[in-house]
């Protein structure tokens, strides 16, 4: 009887989707992907595209995002959202005020003078915030966890989620922070704050930290309203495992820069075709696009992102009210 129970135990677990199952996946501390380890191309591939990329930070960038003055009023709607630039988007929503990814500095790098640099100052200056509840942090990419902004943010009160291990970036910057690993979720001043799954990866220098801390997407659910942020991620299953459980989403903020050359961003960043088949799959009713036109991070032009996302947008039927590629400090309600 105790046998045949264990064995029916084992043969439930295993009808279990593997990322239905407990948190994100890991060998040892370092955390894995669901989709298993990325393929790399060969060396002189990589190291070709650094150099490149070098010589292009000393040239002058073109093609930045457009940049409006913001709006206060329309910044502080309920609920709205604000392009700051990058992956950075203010939100109101049931009452509380969010911030995406902050990232308010000149460069995405930890050296003053090298990296890629911002091309478009931010949307809303730091000091020019409402009261921030929290911000949402998706991985440890200097594009995507900055130390300045995170400092500036806690001395407001600002508190912070995180995916497991990036809190030590946060407390080091001085603030606090939650974390909570894949499908965990916490509460704050009456919204639920889910961690969801991510294909990417971590670290933040070139030795040692790689995998330590995980990366995540993040949704947040209130009483009227279900936003996404997608964070930094390749295209992956866990989109539409995403849309099954939280959909249909009222606003989802996805990535579409940062894919070429795909033989090295395909598997960690989404592309603007693959941005829009994401937002199916994650049964968003409107998508805003973002992780583009602010910091020059790879080869494809500053501006060529948002044009494929529109065309790609066009063709699976998410139109100009559905799909918005908003100009940086420009608010809009949802
Ligand atoms: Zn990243
Ligand atoms: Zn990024």
């Amino acid at each position: 009887m105790h046998r045949k129970l264990i064995v029916l135990a084992l043969v439930l677990s295993a009808m279990v989707p593997p990322m239905a199952r407990a948190g994100a996946p890991r060998n040892g501390d370092r955390f894995l992907n669901s989709a298993g380890p990325r393929e790399w191309p060969g060396i002189p591939e990589v190291l070709g595209f650094f150099l490149r990329k070098t010589w292009q930070s000393f040239l002058p960038p073109s093609g930045a995002a457009r940049r409006v003055p913001f709006d206060r009023q329309a910044m502080e709607r309920n609920p709205s959202v604000t392009w700051i630039g990058h992956s950075t988007l203010l939100v109101r929503m049931d009452g509380v005020t969010f911030l995406t990814d902050p990232m308010f500095s000149d460069r995405a790098s930890p050296i003053a003078f090298f990296g890629p640099r911002r091309v478009v100052a931010p949307g809303v200056p730091l000091d020019q915030l409402p009261k921030v509840d929290f911000a949402l942090l998706s991985h440890d990419h200097y594009d995507h966890a900055d130390v300045p902004s995170i400092t500036a943010l806690a001395r407001g009160g600002t508190r912070f989620v995180v995916p497991l291990g990036l809190g030590d970036v946060v407390r080091g910057a001085g603030g606090d922070a939650i974390e909570l690993d894949w499908w965990q979720h916490t509460r704050i001043n009456g919204v639920d704050i889910h961690c969801v799954p991510a294909q990417h990866f971590s670290g933040r220098s070139a030795f040692g930290d790689h995998g330590r801390r995980l990366w995540a997407g993040w949704v947040v659910v209130g009483a009227t309203r279900r936003f996404y942020h997608g964070g930094d991620t390749g295209f992956f299953s866990g989109f539409a495992e995403i849309g099954k459980r939280f959909g249909p989403l009222d606003l989802a903020a996805l990535p579409i820069g940062a894919y070429d050359p795909p033989s090295i961003m395909r598997f960690v960043h989404l592309d603007p075709e693959e941005a829009v088949r994401a937002a199916v799959d994650l049964r968003a009713e409107r998508v805003v696009a973002m992780h583009f036109g602010t910091f020059d991070l790879t080869e494809e032009p500053l501006d060529e992102p948002p044009r494929r996302f529109r065309r790609a947008a066009t063709r699976n039927g998410f139109d100009r009210e559905r799909a918005w590629t908003l100009k940086i400090g420009e608010s809009r309600d949802w």
